[in-house]
């Protein structure tokens, strides 16, 4: 057999394998979709551990999903063997949880801390609101929860902002960011932008600690860097360290695409990508050129589209796939024409054994998009999964009983203790309630402490009956708590919390048809429990390590629901056999052989609040060459003449990224229905109705195209011509062309026709 090395090399591109073999200097591996960035990572952790004698605890990889982590650590483990499972791979967020729980101490907080998501979150910030006396609709939670991530984003804590306010907005932010942040340490919890930016902080003021883990993580590894906002950037930075001379301790390889940088909105920044160099002198930049994974008419389409974005570094994807089929377009009459023809396709592809259902998948802007092709899909029975969209996690019973688990590992967890303070009803009114905190606020002390010396009758204004009930609870969850003192399986808390609240007893005793759906969420609720404490005692703990929470233990229960996101849930092609549904965020990272991009309009995709904003909507074309190049073999896009959005049925103009693929590359199924026509053959997605505006300053921006007789042009529609005269002027001017075979035809010569001159 070949030696190990030559294993491990011998299926990369020359380039692929350097990157896999480079030594020493930091590493950027910047490289269009497909090239096998991804591929070059998992295959440099599986040789430096084969063949550098790295050991895996001193190895650091960071992905953008948990199912990615897991993907990445089975595939090093099929390469060098079990061993490589004690590595730590996983994204930002887990990593930054396991740092944390490990250190703690140092932070002053302790490791048993919860983690609020965003409805906690916002939960909190409506609290903090509230005693801060602000107008709710001036001022809503949600604003200032963004608001305040923002800052955590850019990593400024709260005094930093009020220093900066320079606007009555941002000092409201300030103030409500001073007080939500002294809340959280009150509750020993952490939000999960606190994640990345206190672990930034653990490291950057604990000069001790830090070094430690420079010396631990000789290697960090980091996929889709262009998604890292500035606190991840930073945490990154502090994490390999700066020896004196400027060159990091460790060894840094960090893989990305600028192009598929499609999550601004939450402070990514393709900054990080774009100054790498810069920020690091001495670091070592490798292309890949090469596309693995698709057509070359699918990697044509791709680039076309993502070339209109400007100040961008041009790369030539290439494939040596051959061209491969042409790209389908259709153009339905609503969203429910176009889900049936996904539906006919998938039906048709499927028996003609072109493809499995495992292998397609269906992409769509946003998820309220799923709602029609679901209905199809059960209709026709096929068998699919929607990825994300309302999740099992965000539902009501399901966060109730979450929040009494989370209140038993964290008792000082406010925000779950008062979401549950009176669920289900025990005769604890918010009159209470509101006694109780402004209590705390007044004494400084966190509300558990405050609900103990209610009991004590220490807590003013509070009638006896209240008192009582609060006694009650106090009492009941002290009782659950040793429970879980005594190591208790998860899933057995969870019964004896049921079944002592009485909460399940109530919703089976309920009318209502919703309140049996609920029952059900919560037995589920208990499997994914039961399932998980039998999965972490059959699961031999790996290695020497710390800082994870016992397996199967209920922090380490609550730790994984809290950190689980839509990705996660992606179906294994192999073993699911099911169409997967997804948002084209989603689909970041993944490939299909068929892939359905649905809802090509403008105000869908480009989405609506993207018309008016250049960067957004760079952004969305960012989101379209995504999208586009997961597909391997075929790929499918269409648009709906009219769909309803809001209840309304509108009319939607095609997107504007139909317009920039090369119309050599599609095959029209369907076309728009002509109104007034020329005979012109319809090559292109829409008849030969003029297209609508998009936004009337579009018209004014584009500058008319000046044409002169004899000039030779291309429209998208029509194909090349020659003009044969040229009338009116300005705003006015219009222009005759002869397309030969596609006859002669008047136009106006204003910004946004498909029409260059050659
Ligand atoms: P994305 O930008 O979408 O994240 P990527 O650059 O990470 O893509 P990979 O997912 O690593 O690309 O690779 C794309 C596909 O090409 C995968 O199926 C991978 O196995 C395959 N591939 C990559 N490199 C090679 C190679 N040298 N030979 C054969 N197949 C390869
Ligand atoms: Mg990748």
């Amino acid at each position: 057999p070949a030696p190990r090395s030559a294993r491990l090399l011998d299926d990369l591109n020359p380039s692929q394998r350097r990157a896999v073999e480079h030594a020493g200097s930091p590493l950027l591996v910047v490289a269009g979709a497909g090239s096998g960035k991804t591929r070059v990572l998992t295959r440099r952790i599986a040789h430096l551990l084969a063949e550098r004698g790295v050991h895996p605890g001193e190895v650091m990889a960071i992905t953008f999903t948990n199912k990615a982590a897991a993907e990445m650590k089975e595939r090093v483990a099929d390469l060098v063997g079990p061993r490589a499972r004690s590595m730590w791979v996983s994204t930002f967020h887990s990593m930054c949880v396991r740092l944390m729980r490990r250190e703690a101490k140092t932070l002053g907080m302790s490791s048993n801390f919860s983690i609020y998501d965003s409805d906690d979150t916002r939960r909190l910030i409506t609290l903090v609101a509230r005693d801060l006396d602000l107008d709710p609709k001036r001022y809503p939670a949600r604003t200032l929860a963004i608001h305040i991530s923002n800052l955590k984003n850019e990593l400024v804590d709260a005094a930093t902002a009020a220093e900066r306010a320079g606007n009555d907005l941002e000092r409201r932010v300030a103030e409500v960011y001073a007080s939500y942040q002294r809340r959280l340490t009150e509750s020993n919890s952490l939000d999960f932008d606190d994640l990345i930016m206190r672990t930034v902080e653990l490291l950057q003021d604990h000069p001790d600690v830090a070094e430690h883990y420079h010396r631990r993580f000789r290697h960090v590894l980091v996929d889709e860097y262009q998604d890292t906002n500035h606190a991840q950037y930073t945490l990154v930075r502090e994490l390999v360290g700066t020896g004196a001379d400027g060159v990091p301790p460790g060894e840094l390889c960090v893989v990305g695409d600028a192009d598929q940088s499609i999550y601004a909105f939450r402070g990514a920044t393709i900054r990080n990508i774009v100054e790498f160099e810069r920020d690091y002198p001495q670091a070592t930049t490798i292309l890949l050129e090469q596309n693995y994974r698709s057509t070359q008419t699918i990697l044509g389409a791709a680039n076309a589209v993502i070339s209109r974005n400007s100040g961008r570094r041009d790369k030539r994807l290439w494939s040596d796939l051959g061209d491969g089929e042409k790209i389908v377009g259709y153009v339905a009459d609503n969203e429910h024409d176009e889900a049936q023809f996904v539906a006919n396709e998938i039906d048709r592809l499927v028996d003609s054994g072109e493809a499995n259902n495992g292998e397609i998948a269906v992409f769509y802007r946003t998820n309220n998009q799923s709602r029609v092709f679901e209905e199809i899909f059960i209709r026709l029975g096929l068998p699919y999964r929607v990825v994300g969209g309302v999740r099992f996690y965000e539902r009501r019973e399901v966060r109730d009983a979450l929040a009494y688990l989370r209140a038993l590992a964290n008792p000082d967890d406010t925000v779950s203790l008062r979401r549950i303070l009176n669920v289900p009803k025990r005769g604890i009114g918010d009159r209470a309630e509101a006694c109780v905190a402004t209590y705390a606020e007044r004494e400084r002390i966190n509300f558990a402490t405050a609900l103990r010396h209610a009991v004590e009758g220490r807590v003013p204004l509070l009638n006896p009956r209240s008192r009582n009930a609060i006694a009650g609870f106090v009492e009941l969850m002290d009782e659950l708590g040793q429970a879980v003192e005594r190591g208790d399986d998860v899933a057995d808390v969870l019964e004896a919390v049921l079944e002592r609240t009485a909460y399940r007893a109530e919703l089976e005793a309920s009318e209502d048809p919703q309140d049996h759906t609920r029952v059900e969420n919560l037995n589920e609720l208990v499997t994914v429990a039961r399932e998980f404490t039998d999965l972490g005692t059959a699961v031999p703990v790996p290695d020497e390590d710390e800082g994870l929470p016992a397996e199967g233990s209920l922090a380490a229960f609550l730790e994984r629901v809290s950190l689980v996101a839509d990705a996660d849930s992606v179906p294994d092609a192999e073993s699911d056999g099911v169409v997967t549904l997804m948002t084209l965020h989603t689909a970041k990272g993944l490939e299909y052989p068929v892939v359905f991009c649905t809802g090509w309009e403008d105000g869908v995709f480009p989405h609506l609040r993207a018309l008016g904003d250049p960067a957004e909507l760079a952004e969305e074309r960012r989101l379209a060459y995504v999208g586009i190049t997961r597909a391997q073999r075929r790929l499918y896009l269409s648009r709906s003449l009219v769909r309803s959005a809001w209840g309304q049925p509108a009319a939607n103009p095609a997107s504007r990224f139909l317009d920039e693929i090369p119309a050599d590359l599609v095959e029209w199924r369907r076309v728009e229905p002509r109104r007034s026509a020329p005979s012109a053959p319809t090559t292109w997605g829409r008849g030969s109705s003029s297209r609508p505006a998009p936004a009337n300053t579009q018209w004014k921006d584009t500058p008319a195209l000046k044409l002169d007789v004899g000039d030779r042009v291309n429209h998208d529609k029509y194909g090349l011509g020659r003009v044969v005269a040229v009338d009116g002027s300005g705003p006015r001017a219009t222009a005759t062309i002869d397309f030969g075979g596609s006859g002669t035809v008047r136009l106006m010569l204003i910004g946004g026709v498909p029409l260059v001159k050659l």
